[in-house]
Parts: structure tokens; C-alpha cells; sequence
């Protein structure tokens, strides 16, 4: 089998489970108890934080940790937007770009269903980058929060996060950035990137599922999603989940500088493919795209086609986002870059890990030529 589907998710790396491993067994402790295995976990989720703000560029407490990307993503949309509001009664409107992942799409909505905000949705062009006179168009005295993505899971386009992030706080806007699939390929500084706030998730670099943090910067003020005991500087209450603390900063650390490879290797294999396919169709910016993330589509099929002859090849991708697969509607995001629906219905997306190898992408150059051909020839009646 070749896995070209890391963009959903990666299997946990050797090196996180034997990190973790003590704190699912002998050091089981809750981090709040005062006896000795309570410290040692408290011992060992402050390792794990300074390590995960280390990876952020920011301070320790600055660092909340969540069951994931949906979670951080949730309270930094919904926290931040909340308690600007309640600071300041017209703060009543957030900006979201019109590709971001479900997670802030439907946090936009919720405030919007429930809390009465309106939501200001950003325009991409066509390769699904955000410019910054759209994002200027939109952003007014009653915008509480924008929150644009790092990278996107579809088609691995690359926001220029920095530029976009300066000129909201140059208004005094607090700017969210999802940088789910970002992680473990780019650089996730948050000085350098001028960002209020950070989402990352461990499932999508080698930790498991269920482990991610928010980076929330110094005093930016964030209404908490769940209440109890206070955990988390009482930014996220329940007991914390150790094992994934500590997972997520052993993977952050060894997430260090594929990209070079990966990146030269994405290029070899765009290029196979568009040259060995006929009418196949790059999505996503040329450049400015994740390393991990090569994503086609290849009109005359159907994308769900296309990925059951490659598994029948051995080859495992997916046709967008794993939340959206199964879903008939076209992706949004491709909509949203001006793909029309018919076309946006034969998506392909290969995403990779740091393991990938030139040999396993040559194989799966060489499927994607068979199985689009094979598609085309049983829809062309002869
Ligand atoms: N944001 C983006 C861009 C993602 O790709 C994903 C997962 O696919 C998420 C958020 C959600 O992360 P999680 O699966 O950890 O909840």
C-alpha cells in the first residue's frame, strides 16, 4: 500500500508512542493531585509545554491544549469573538476567508446562529489565496476577530499569513490562523508571523488523535468553551490529556525540515502527472503550496472513480477533505476558487508525510495514469 492521504491523518511515529508511553501506564497521575505521580505528570506536561511554545515561538502560558485542531479552532473563533463582544457590545462581526475547514466555518456560523454576529466571508482568486486588499474590503469597526487559514487541506495553498495578520492588527483586529496541516512543514513562529492566534492539531504529524493546542498570545482575551475545574489557566477546564501533551511536543520536535525533500519531490510528481494525464489540472496556487499537497482534477471523470481504481492499484488518496469525503455536494473550496462544479466533482488530493520516497510516488504516478485513463474509457461510449 502507498498512503498518500496524511492530509487526514498519520499513523503515530515510534518515537511519540514511546514518549508517551510512561504517561498511559506507571506515570499515570492526574497533574493536579499533590503526591509524587501527580507531580511527575505535572513535571511532565510543563516539559511538554515549553516544548510546544518553544515550536510556536511564544511563552509557556500562552500555550492552551485541546483534543485537537476542531477544538482549538472552535475557541479561538468562538472565545476570542465572545469576549470582545462582551468587552464591547458593537463588536458584532467576524471575517473568515471561503476556504477555511468546517471547524472555523461552523464556528463562524454558530456565532452568527446563536450569538447574532454576522460573518464576513473573504473571497480567494484562483489559486485559493486571500489578497490583502480583499481581506481590507471587509474588515470595519465591528469585525471582533479574523481567521484565516495557514495552509489548506484541499488544495495545500499557502495564505500569506504574515502580510494579512499585520494589516488586521495594524486595526486592532485579533487575528486567528488554522495551521492544522501547516504544522510540521512551515514555519509556526508566531512573532514572526504576527498572529493573536494558532491551532494545531497531533494527529496530522505523528501524534495521535485527540492531542492539539491553541496558541493564544499574552492578554488577548478568549471566553473558555468548557467549564469545571479550571485547567489550562481556566482557558479550557477537564483533566489534561498528558500522554498527548507530551506526544504533540515529541512530534513537533521531530517534525524538523523535510520540507525540502517533500517540496522536490511534489514538484516530480505534479509534473508526472500532468504530463501523463491529458487534461489533468493542478488546483491551488503553482508556488505557494505545502510541500505535502499535490491536488488535480481530472476532467471526463469522477474523482470517487478515480480513487476506487487507485485503491484497487494500492494507492491511497482521498478526493478533498476527509470531513467532506462521502459528501456528493462539489468541495466549496474548489467553488469558492472559481472551479466549476462539474469539474470540482474530479478531485484528486495526494498528501504526504516526511517518509514519503521518490520510488513510491513514481508507482503512484504511474496508477493515476492508469486508473484516469481506465475511468475515461468506460464513460466514453467506443
Ligand atoms: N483544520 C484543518 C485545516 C484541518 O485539515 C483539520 C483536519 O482535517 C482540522 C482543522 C481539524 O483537526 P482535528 O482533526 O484535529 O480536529
Amino acid at each position: 500500500m502507498i498512503f498518500l492521504d496524511a492530509a487526514a491523518t498519520t499513523p503515530v511515529r515510534r518515537e511519540v508512542l514511546e514518549a508517551m508511553w510512561p504517561y498511559l501506564t506507571g506515570e499515570f497521575g492526574n497533574p493536579s493531585s499533590h503526591h509524587g505521580l501527580g507531580e511527575a505528570a505535572a513535571t511532565a506536561l510543563a516539559a511538554a509545554r515549553a516544548t510546544t511554545a518553544k515550536a510556536m515561538g511564544c511563552r509557556t502560558g500562552e500555550v492552551v491544549f485541546t483534543s485537537g485542531g476542531t477544538e482549538a479552532d472552535n475557541l479561538a473563533v468562538k472565545g476570542i469573538a465572545l469576549a470582545r463582544r462582551a468587552a464591547d457590545r458593537h463588536l458584532d462581526r467576524v471575517a473568515i476567508s471561503a476556504v477555511e475547514h468546517p471547524a472555523v466555518e461552523e464556528s463562524a456560523r454558530y456565532l452568527a446562529r446563536v450569538h447574532g454576529f454576522a460573518v464576513d466571508v473573504i473571497p480567494v482568486d484562483q489559486y485559493g489565496q486571500v489578497s490583502e486588499e480583499a481581506l481590507a474590503e471587509v474588515l470595519g469597526p465591528r469585525t471582533a476577530l479574523v481567521s484565516i487559514m495557514y495552509a489548506n487541506n484541499e488544495v495545500g495553498t499557502v495564505q500569506p499569513v504574515a502580510r494579512l495578520a499585520a494589516l488586521a492588527r495594524a486595526l486592532g483586529i485579533p487575528f486567528h490562523t488554522d495551521a492544522v496541516q501547516a504544522a510540521g512543514w512551515l514555519p509556526l513562529d508566531a512573532g514572526t508571523l504576527g498572529v493573536d492566534a494558532l491551532s494545531i492539531s497531533g494527529h496530522k504529524l505523528g501524534a495521535p488523535k485527540g492531542s492539539g493546542a491553541l496558541f493564544v498570545r499574552g492578554r488577548t482575551r478568549i471566553e473558555p468553551l468548557v467549564h469545571g475545574g479550571g485547567q489550562e489557566r481556566g482557558r479550557r477546564s477537564g483533566t489534561e490529556n498528558v500522554a498527548g501533551a507530551v506526544a504533540l511536543a515529541t512530534a513537533l520536535t521531530l517534525a524538523r525540515d523535510p520540507a525540502e525533500r517533500v517540496a522536490a519531490l511534489r514538484d516530480e510528481f505534479i509534473e508526472a502527472v500532468l504530463t501523463g494525464v491529458p487534461g489533468a489540472e493542478l488546483t491551488g496556487h503553482p508556488t505557494e503550496r505545502l510541500p505535502s499537497v499535490a491536488s488535480f482534477c481530472f476532467p471526463g471523470t469522477s474523482g470517487e472513480s478515480v480513487l476506487l481504481e487507485l485503491e484497487r492499484q494500492g494507492v491511497i488518496c482521498s478526493s478533498g477533505s476527509a470531513c467532506a469525503a462521502g459528501s456528493d455536494a462539489p468541495s466549496a473550496v474548489l467553488l469558492a476558487m472559481g472551479i466549476e462544479p462539474e469539474v470540482a466533482q474530479t478531485a484528486v488530493r495526494f498528501s504526504f508525510d516526511s517518509t514519503v520516497t521518490a520510488d513510491e510516488l513514481r508507482q503512484a504516478a504511474a496508477a493515476v495514469r492508469t486508473a484516469v485513463g481506465g475511468v475515461r474509457s468506460l464513460r466514453t461510449p467506443s
